[in-house]
């Protein structure tokens, strides 16, 4: 099957073909046309399947061959996304798939200067790629207005939520003309995100790309059980062993990054940090040295597990488990991407086991264990079934009464009490 196939035009096909886009993906083979012909769309798609183009290409088709101009302050499209990373990710994309059309793009986003942003607005702009927190702010101040938008996408919905999106979300809504088109992208499908689609979506075309809460297959996963205490010291014996030429590690909290990116560094590997704390100039350019190969490690928190889009990435390791199950999807998304094989491992100890036994559940599947040499965990991880639960150690019989070792004591100190 052809781009052209689907009902894009010249300029668009050949610019993806200057991307070396051959085929389409399957989200994109079923959301292109669906999307072209006005309709609605929900569709259950992960980082990796192409669902970027799927409904990029379809939408920056429509606003050219619509050919409506633009009112200053004003945008044609928005594109609502959970995170910074994937608002920057998800332009860059719009931008290259848009290259030579008569289209003004932009991106928007806290954490950096609102001035910039509120100029580039004035003369309007055919897409909007924003975060929903800046996006209202961007309103409020009257730089932006809603009334001529045609088409919007919800990005990573189920992530939008998770990060506590709903009301921004709504709210948007609210100021948005009730005549529009609506694609709604999800990696998972919880009933939030149900209940969500079914306010948002008129009569909706429904794809799946992916089956419900997988990890993508070409993915080889496992986990190696070990104690808390040595899980900087398995991660450093694991890059060396396996020879990672690049590895993206999670880790829980922010202090956990920074004591792993230190110790990286004491070891002479070079290694950066994406969190939370880190002005975006700073995140953008750590992701951009790990881009270009100057950093060997990339340690990040789940800010960043989305919107991460680097090509051949082999690894991902799991210094911690994430807290919600979902976000191992998500995780393990950052590798064997658009086909390619990756590996995704993860550092367990024993108080995770919870966390270990919902991602099995969610995954279905039932991880492989392999212990490490000289890593072998005091604190054993309990052990998990297919379906996710933990499996109980059986308690050992109690001893009757009298038949203890010590029996023969308590008789003496009977007869003594005599
Ligand atoms: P996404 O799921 O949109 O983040 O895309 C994942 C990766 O696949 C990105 O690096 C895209 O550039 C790439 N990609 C998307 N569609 C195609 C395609 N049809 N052919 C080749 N690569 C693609």
């Amino acid at each position: 099957m052809s781009f052209a196939s689907l009902g894009l035009i010249d300029q668009i096909t050949r610019t993806l073909a200057s991307l070396s886009y051959h085929t389409p993906t399957a989200v994109q083979s079923q959301a292109i046309p669906a999307v072209l012909a006005g309709r609605d769309v929900m569709a259950a798609a992960q980082t990796g399947t192409g669902k970027t183009a799927g409904f990029a290409l379809p939408l920056l088709q429509r606003l050219v061959m619509d050919g409506t101009q633009v009112a200053s302050n004003s945008a044609r499209s928005l594109i609502l996304v959970p995170t910074r990373e994937l608002a920057e990710q998800v332009h860059e994309s719009v931008r290259a798939y848009g290259a030579g059309l008569p289209l003004r793009t932009m991106v928007a986003y806290g954490g950096v200067s609102i001035n910039p942003q509120m100029m580039r607005l004035r003369k309007g702009v055919d897409v909007l790629v924003a975060t929903p927190g800046r996006l209202l702010d961007l309103q409020r101040q009257n730089a932006v207005r809603f009334n001529q938008v045609q088409t919007l996408v919800l990005d990573e919905a189920d992530r939008m939520l998770d990060l506590g999106f709903s009301r921004d979300i709504d709210n948007v809504l609210a100021l948005l003309p009730k005549r529009r088109q609506t694609l709604l992208f999800s990696a998972t499908f919880s009933d939030p995100i149900r209940a969500l689609a079914t306010k948002l979506l008129d009569d909706p075309v429904s794809i799946e790309a992916s089956p419900r809460n997988t990890t993508v297959t070409a993915i080889r996963q496992w986990i190696v059980p070990v104690d808390k205490k040595r899980k900087p010291d398995l991660f450093l014996h694991l890059l060396k062993r396996h020879g990672w030429p690049q590895v993206l590690a999670f880790v829980k909290t922010r202090k956990g990054v920074d004591q792993l990116v230190d110790l990286l560094d004491s070891k002479g590997i070079a290694a950066d940090s994406i969190h939370g704390d880190k002005p975006q100039p700073a995140r953008l350019r750590a992701l951009d040295r790990f881009k270009a190969g100057e950093v060997r490690v990339l340690v990040a928190t789940d800010v960043a597990a989305r919107g991460l889009d680097i090509e051949e990435l082999p690894v991902v390791v799991n210094v911690d488990l994430p807290i919600v199950a979902e976000d191992y999807v998500h995780r393990t998304g950052r590798t064997g991407r658009a086909g390619a094989s990756g590996e995704a491992v993860s550092l367990v100890c024993a108080d995770e086991v919870q966390q270990l036994a919902a991602i099995e559940a969610l995954t279905q599947q039932t991880l492989q264990r392999k212990e490490e040499a000289g890593f072998e965990p005091e604190h054993r991880v309990p052990q998990t079934d297919p379906g996710g639960q933990i499996v109980k150690k059986p308690k050992k019989p109690k001893k009757p009464k009298g038949f203890t070792k010590d029996a023969p004591v308590v008789q003496e100190d009977v007869r003594f009490r005599r």
